[in-house]
């Protein structure tokens, strides 16, 4: 039950569609195997959500105890919330939209069980961790070898799919975040009682409310930003046609070189608006669509030029040539 983004709706751009497809699951085994292997560790218990989040061995409460997450009156209460409510078996943190059935009770106390040693660490914040690795570190391997290990047929997607995820830690981690929709955006800010209803507007001055869709994709700002990357990577036709024609094309169905491409860019692009919207709150910023397309491509470039050995060309000719330079090494 995690409020994941739906990439799909109101978007037209076969970019968007490109990455739901990757995230919906598609060539995945099993398309849950990214969210359940991001879980939280509990600190102080105050930025993660009781029902949503992965917190538990058993996963999110709201899978786990489905029944229940549907009869609870507060779904977005957070762990120190709860717990600070109670709860215990007659804690008053359980609150239900009607009396519970016997049989009902029965299983409040199992999840009272699962509940009952967990101590909160009040000096620590809570925080993301990978959960197939033994250091609890984000690690390619780790996860490669957990997907390849379920079914060696659909290695290909995998690949292709982890291939892309070799970008920045940082990035990632923002990435799945994003996907989580578990980034401060406002509107997630104001459910957590962090800023008030009228803080609410967007980071740009837009004067919309900001949630991640909007800031993503539709806000006025940040969508010429996308214009402009398109027209960088000389896709700029694909705006004056019709944009779900492409979508098969851009998600790499005859290729997956193709998506890992598109996707490298996508998830820049992605997080050159966060780190964006970040400066806006907090450093007055106020750059230009065109200064972050510059901040685009010098990013990627430096990316690519210390990661790739075949990436070998110099700066002036990425700029005027990116899909080149990328198919060299994608
Ligand atoms: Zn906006």
């Amino acid at each position: 039950m995690l409020r994941r983004v739906r990439f799909s709706e109101g978007v037209g751009s076969s970019w968007w569609r490109a990455l739901n497809f990757v995230w919906s699951g598609r060539g995945l085994i099993d398309p849950r195997w990214l969210s359940d292997n991001i879980v939280r560790k509990i600190g102080d218990g105050r930025s993660t959500d009781f029902w949503a989040d992965s917190w538990l061995e058993v996963g999110p409460l709201a899978r786990a105890f489905g029944r229940f997450y549907d009869l609870a009156v507060n779904k977005h209460i957070s762990v120190a919330d709860m717990f600070e409510a109670g709860w215990a078996l007659n804690g008053n943190g359980w609150k239900w939209r009607r009396r519970l059935f016997v049989w009902e009770e029965e299983l409040v106390a199992q999840c009272v069980g699962v509940l009952a040693n967990f101590v909160l660490q009040g000096d620590a914040t809570d925080r993301w961790v990978w959960n197939l690795h033994p250091l609890q570190s984000y690690s390619v391997r780790s996860a490669y070898s957990y997907l390849t290990a379920s079914d060696g047929s659909s290695m290909e997607d995998f690949a292709s799919f982890l291939w892309v995820k070799s970008v920045p830690l940082k990035v990632n981690i923002f990435i799945w975040r994003l996907f989580l929709n578990r980034l401060p955006t406002k509107d997630n800010l104001l459910r957590r009682g962090v800023i008030e209803v009228h803080q609410e507007l967007c980071s740009t001055n837009c004067g919309k409310a900001e949630d991640v869709v909007h800031l993503f994709i539709q806000c006025d700002v940040y969508s010429q930003v996308w214009h402009l990357v398109l027209n960088w990577l000389g896709l700029s036709t694909a705006l004056h046609v019709s944009l779900g024609g492409h979508a098969e094309q851009f998600a790499g169905v005859g290729g997956n070189s193709k998506t890992s491409r598109n996707l490298f860019t996508i998830i820049w692009v992605l997080f050159v608006i966060w780190k964006d919207q970040n400066d806006r709150i907090f450093q007055m910023g106020n750059d230009s669509g065109v200064t972050l397309l510059e901040r685009i491509k010098l990013q990627t470039y430096w990316w690519l030029k210390s990661h790739y050995v075949l990436f070998v060309f110099d700066y002036p000719f990425w700029r005027l040539n990116p899909l080149f330079c990328l198919q060299a090494i994608m």
